[in-house]
């Protein structure tokens, strides 16, 4: 059986357009409004010759907070249990909201490899707005462009190599 890499994290942090272009075939479900119902979508990635599944989570149900964070917290349960690696995605534009605070305390209690990638590093000017993430405490920290792929092969370079 093939390894398996999850790619958890809020909504609107840009998973699914890293999925994508990790599976390089657009069917996730890439949206930017929110409320709907976004499934758990399962693909087939390589890099370096190490092939793996990919699996896009951030399936949730529209509803109060706490049905929303529940709903989180249960799409974050379920992939660190399936995963052998976890991609923790956050967004650059927001900052560290109380959502990632929180992934981040369920990741830090797994004893999985997690990597934190911080999205939406469109140019060199958003480096410095990238630190503030060591502080969810979950050690080295990947700037990306999910949209572009900036960034992603020295992510994906250390993905493989913990698989
Ligand atoms: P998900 O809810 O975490 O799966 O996020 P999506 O992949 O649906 O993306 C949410 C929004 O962020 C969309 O409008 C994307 O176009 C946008 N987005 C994703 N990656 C990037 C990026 O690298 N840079 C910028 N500026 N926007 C991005
Ligand atoms: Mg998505």
């Amino acid at each position: 059986m093939s390894s398996i890499v999850a790619i958890v994290g809020r909504p609107n942090v840009g998973k699914s357009t890293f999925f994508n272009r990790l599976i390089q075939r657009r069917d996730a479900i890439v949206d930017s409004v929110s409320g709907v119902t976004r499934d758990r979508n399962y693909g087939k990635s390589e890099w370096n010759g190490r092939e793996f599944s990919v699996i896009d989570t951030g399936g949730y149900i529209k509803g109060s907070d706490d049905v929303f964070e529940g709903e989180i917290r249960r799409q974050v349960s379920l992939a660190i249990e399936e995963a052998d690696v976890v991609i923790f995605v956050v967004d650059v534009e927001e900052g560290i909201t109380p959502m990632d605070a929180e992934v981040a305390r369920l990741l830090r209690k797994e004893t999985k490899p997690v990597f934190v990638a911080v999205n939406k590093v469109d140019s060199a000017n958003r480096m410095d707005d990238t630190f503030e993430f060591y502080n969810l405490g979950l050690g080295e920290i990947f700037p990306i462009a999910g949209m572009s792929g900036s960034g992603t092969g020295d992510l994906l370079d250390e993905v493989v190599k913990a698989l």
